[in-house]
């Protein structure tokens, strides 16, 4: 008996048959040679691992194929060219999936990004005067705008945004702040860890379920602080025996003491939530309406567009902020300035917004919608051959935000044989990847988040994912 690997071909061999002279043409003779040797070194293992079973023989029948090279050098290859961060299908029902890359963009801005990117920009240059001019004035007018502020200054993201606000409020002093909203906003960002690397010394007031204005008025008549910050719960609920000082009384207290008081609102909706069918929600503008100097919130959650911290509120406190030494550590890059500025023109129109921000479009779809959407998905898939039912499910708003609040929708439902947790990594696999959930054994596509255009690569995932169930069965 022979052992097949005295038969692997060698490279030289190789890069004279047809379906290795094709790999060359694509990835180029050097990449090609380095792929096959690493496929050889990989086909001689799995022989070796093969000992003398019955699966010696069919190595012996394609051993000496050239095909059997071509094709694990082309995969290797292929991965090797696949960029680390990708484009997927987001059948989660999450809208502001974190993990996911938060809110996908309007086209607006898609457009206006691809131009910013692409080409010089007046982003430090004042037209008018021809002179040097500031990044920070881009986005201002249409922040004042849409939420009453004096001023705004758009930074890195919103935690950068809340950094820059305390140390440049507060450096070295104390900042008050409830102990119910001690909170973390996530990935490991905890406000009183925060609040001690922006310089700032943490005040704490009252306790978990319940602060009261006396609580914060004891805290700055003994301690002094030099500002009170408010943070919005955004990502849990305190219910029952509870008491929450507002941010109007908050406001009356900070006036008497001159002590400045900075919201850390997070959510950055600029249209009110009933008008996606949530929950009431308060809004930058409703803040500064009430007084709050200072108002911190994302650009990627609610708001719809690009990652950015954006700060809202008193003229002479964003000058302040600008001067910090800390807002060049933080500032904005232009493409993620021309994607907010082109994000927020839409909110001029707020029927438009709706329409065309994907995030908001989401939001709002309603149930019949979503179910028809879904229906046909289905019909596509059952002429695949691929067995889906639509069944209903429950998203999510996501992004730490609107916490226990059920977004009814509808979904692909698959159940399979292998088991859900097969098909989820066929899903992952696909050439665009799909994402699913897993509910009671079952595979659940959300139809909500996935975006038309990705409508296809839904179903081409599934093909997929039905294909390897088949070959696998
Ligand atoms: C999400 C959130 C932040 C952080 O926003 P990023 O833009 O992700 O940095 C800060 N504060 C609150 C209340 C939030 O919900």
């Amino acid at each position: 008996m022979t052992d097949p690997r005295s038969r692997i071909p060698s490279v030289d061999a190789l890069l004279k048959a047809e379906p290795v002279v094709q790999v060359v043409e694509q990835f180029g003779r050097r990449r090609t040679v380095e792929a096959l040797r690493s496929a050889i070194e990989e086909i001689r293992g799995l022989i070796g691992g093969a000992g003398s079973g019955p699966e010696v023989e069919e190595w012996k029948a394609v051993v000496e194929d050239a095909n059997l090279y071509a094709d694990a050098a082309r995969d290797r290859l292929e991965d090797a060219d696949r960029p680390s961060l990708r484009g997927v299908v987001n059948a989660t029902g999450v809208v502001l999936h974190t993990n996911l890359g938060r809110a996908p963009l309007p086209r607006a801005a898609v457009r206006a990004m691809q131009d910013a990117a692409a080409s010089y920009s007046n982003l430090e240059f004042d037209l008018g005067q021809g002179v040097r001019g500031s990044r920070y004035v881009h986005c201002v007018d249409l922040l004042t705008e849409l939420t009453g502020a004096e001023d705004a200054l758009v930074v890195n993201n919103a935690a950068g945004g809340l950094v820059l606000a305390l140390n440049t409020l507060a450096p070295g002093r104390g900042v008050a702040v409830s102990r119910g909203e001690l909170v973390e906003i996530g990935g490991g960002f905890r406000i009183p860890e925060v609040l001690e690397r922006a310089g700032a010394r943490l005040v704490e007031v009252g306790s978990t379920n319940r602060t009261r204005v006396e609580d914060y008025r004891e805290a700055i008549e003994a301690n002094v602080p030099h500002a009170i910050l408010k943070v919005h719960r955004s990502n849990f609920r305190i219910t029952g025996f509870t008491e929450e000082t507002s941010l109007e009384e908050l406001v009356a207290l900070g006036k008497e003491h001159d002590v400045p008081v900075v919201h850390d609102l997070g959510s950055g909706l600029l249209v009110p939530a009933e008008s996606l069918g949530l929950p009431a929600e308060p809004l930058a503008s409703t803040s500064l309406k009430q007084g709050a100097d200072l108002v911190v919130v994302s650009g990627d959650k609610l708001m719809g567009a690009t990652q950015a911290g954006v700060i809202v509120g008193r003229a002479d406190m964003i000058a302040a902020l600008k001067k910090n030494p800390l807002c060049r550590a933080l500032r904005v890059d232009k493409v993620t300035l021309a994607g907010l500025e082109a994000t927020l023109q839409l909110y001029r129109d707020p029927a438009a917004a709706v329409e065309e921000i994907p995030t908001l479009a989401m939001l709002s779809a309603t149930p019949d919608a979503l179910r028809a959407r879904a229906d046909a998905l289905a019909v596509a898939a059952t002429e695949l051959g691929i067995p889906v039912e639509v069944v209903p499910s429950r998203g999510a708003v996501g992004g730490g935000t609107f916490p226990g609040v059920e977004l009814d929708g509808w979904a692909l439902r698959v159940t399979t044989e292998s088991g859900a947790s097969r098909w989820m990594r066929a899903l992952r696999e696909a050439d665009r990847p799909v994402i699913g959930r897993v509910v009671d054994e079952a595979v659940l596509l959300d139809v909500r988040t996935v975006l038309p255009d990705d409508e296809s690569a839904l179903l081409e995932g599934l093909a997929r994912a039905w294909r390897a169930e088949e070959g696998g069965a």
